[in-house]
């Protein structure tokens, strides 16, 4: 995080500009509400020996209650609440349930006298630092669900039970933007009565709760800003940029016009988009277009379906088996993958199989493979792990039932690696009636052409397989010899390599020929600078993030597909890098 001071100016604060991490995109302007936080307001005393035992009788009380009252939420959960709220206060009410947070904290209380509120903040700072040096990303994050359930038990201590403080409006109509250090899922619930324009705080990341909630609220958020529920006070106008997350303090009018103007921009741009959701993606010379979403959880079908996407074209399914350190069990996975296939309402829903390996790797995991991009990674993994993988496959066999699933593998560059997956589900069939399960018989079965190897030598893997979907990312890496994670070489990361388009056309091409139906699950479907190119190269079928899914539709609505063909078949061939501004029409 880093902090400007800009100027001074009567009347005003000095105007500050801060920045953080944009977590939800979209414009902000308002007035700041600080959210209490009664961990920055404990008061610290020693107790007397003889009341030792009340002390924690106290503590034993408010853990009790804190609980209890995120149970009541979770029973009562409203209708409209972001689906993720659930799972997450229960799992803060699981927290507070645990004897060890309790045992702990009375030692503090037993061992040093401490009052009940400085032995909890101290037992939680503890734990803290121990999440603080956990390796993996997502544990270190969970220190946050810590701060937050003990900041709840604080605020029962203190019987405080107002988060914000109640503004006087005077004559603003300026909406609410939130401040805090951190906003726990039980607060979230609390807030979500109100309308607030932005949720701003000073800890987070991408995957914080603050995240996951604004961005399922639909709601600008900027986290990790250090230091900001410190430094603004009660009123104070904010401007929050959710693109770039930079947060301005008190901006000058100027500033302030200049936000104005490109909020109501980004209105209008998103308004004129949102009319596109039921138009349909058609080029100007008649070619239907397929646009279908990449998700990474289950709950993410929602978006996929608001923002019109005809199907599920890559459910990223290792996700349901990141961030645990159990395996998620034939039920839950065939729970989360029935739930898509629900949700999507009779539209194709395309679960690739485990893509362990590389950047993606299970809690706990301590093997440090020699090349791990290169690896037993992805179908090897699978392979080699077959109790793994028959587990999964039986999962969405059975959830097929419910609507039309495609199972994708990820990394395939041999054909006895699609040989070995169709035993592999033949097996999970036999097993499945054995034990009377219902399953869909008629599953079909594609793969991601990302291993170069794979697209140079596609003939046989297209005749065998029912579809391809080409995942751009890891193509590029590959064939371009480029870590796709390493940004010391991310200028040499190029889409547009000559080499990586023909491999493109190539596959699109067998497939064509084939009858078989081709996508794009890469990054680059969901670019819409580089839509007409894809057209060009004869793509008909793109997945992406639901978000970039309008953006897309428009560009396919106003792009000639013959004649970009005829264009970018003339530059391939002559293996020329392609001008995309010479693509428009
Ligand atoms: C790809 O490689 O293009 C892809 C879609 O898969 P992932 O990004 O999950 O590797
Ligand atoms: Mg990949």
């Amino acid at each position: 995080m880093t902090t400007h001071p800009i100027s001074d100016r009567s009347g005003l604060g000095p105007m500050l500009c801060m920045q953080g991490q944009g977590v939800v995109k979209g414009y902000a302007i308002g007035r700041a509400a600080i959210m209490s936080a009664a961990a920055l307001e404990v008061v610290h005393y020693r107790i007397a020996p003889e009341d030792v035992e009340a002390e924690c009788g106290r503590l034993k009380k408010a853990l009790a209650t804190a609980s209890d009252e995120l149970q009541v939420m979770v029973g009562a959960l409203p209708d409209d609440a972001p689906r993720e709220l659930g799972p997450l206060l229960t799992v803060h009410s699981l927290l507070l349930d645990d004897p060890m947070l309790l045992q702990q904290t009375c030692d503090l209380i037993i061992e040093r006298h401490y009052n009940a509120e400085w032995a909890l903040t101290t037992q939680g700072q503890i734990l803290a630092e121990q999440f603080s040096v956990m390796e993996d990303e997502y544990l270190r994050e969970r220190g946050a669900d810590i701060r937050q359930v003990i900041e709840k038990v604080l605020r029962v201590l203190s019987g405080s039970t107002a988060l914000l403080p109640s503004l006087d409006a005077g004559d603003s109509n300026d909406p609410l933007i939130v401040v805090a250090r951190d906003i726990s899922p039980a607060d979230m619930l609390r807030l979500r009565g109100a309308r607030f324009a932005a949720f701003l705080t000073d800890l987070g990341g991408p995957t914080s709760h603050t995240a996951i909630v604004a961005r399922s609220m639909n709601v600008p958020a900027v986290v990790g800003l250090g230091h900001i529920r410190m430094l603004v006070r009660d009123g104070d106008m904010l401007v929050a940029d959710g693109f770039t997350g930079a947060v301005l303090v008190n901006p000058s009018p100027k500033v302030l016009r200049e936000y104005r103007q490109r909020q109501a921009a980004y209105a209008d741009e998103r308004a004129e988009l949102a009319l596109l959701r039921d138009a349909p993606a058609v080029t100007l010379d008649g070619i239907q277009i397929r646009l279908e979403a990449n998700i990474e959880l289950p709950e993410e079908a929602v978006a996929a379906l608001q923002a019109g996407a005809d199907g599920i074209g890559l459910f990223r399914s290792e996700f349901l088996f990141m961030g645990r350190r159990d395996l998620p069990t034939e039920d839950e996975q065939y729970e989360a993958y029935a739930s898509v296939v629900k949700t999507m309402a009779g539209r194709p829903v395309t679960i690739r199989t485990l893509d362990l390996g590389a950047d993606k790797t299970l809690d706990g995991d301590i093997t440090v493979a020699t090349n791990p991009a290169l690896g037993l990674r992805a179908i090897r993994y699978c392979l080699a792990n077959p109790e793994i993988f028959a587990t999964q496959l039986r999962a969405l066999l059975r959830a097929s039932l419910h609507g039309h699933i495609r199972i994708l593998i990820p990394m395939i560059s041999h054909m006895h690696e699609v040989h070995a997956t169709r035993q592999a589900i033949d097996s999970a069939c036999r097993e499945l009636d054995a034990s009377g399960m219902p399953y869909a018989r008629d599953i079909s079965l594609g793969a991601m052409v990302e291993i170069p190897a794979m697209a140079i030598a596609i003939e046989p893997f297209v005749e065998t397989l029912d579809f391809l979907s080409i995942g751009t990312n890891d193509l590029i890496q590959y064939t371009l010899a480029i870590d796709r994670g390493d940004s010391e070489v991310a200028d040499l990361y190029d889409p547009m390599h000559p080499a990586v388009l023909r491999l493109i056309a190539h596959t699109i091409n067998a497939g064509e020929r084939a009858g078989k139906p081709v996508a794009v699950c890469g990054e680059i479907a969901g670019d819409s600078r580089v839509t007409r190119m894809l057209l060009g190269l004869g793509l008909t079928e793109f997945s992406m993030h639901p978000q970039q899914l309008l953006d897309v539709k428009k560009e396919v609505r106003q792009a000639h597909s013959n004649a970009l063909r005829v264009k970018v078949a003339s530059a391939l061939n002559r293996a020329e890098r392609i001008d995309l501004a010479a693509l428009s029409n």
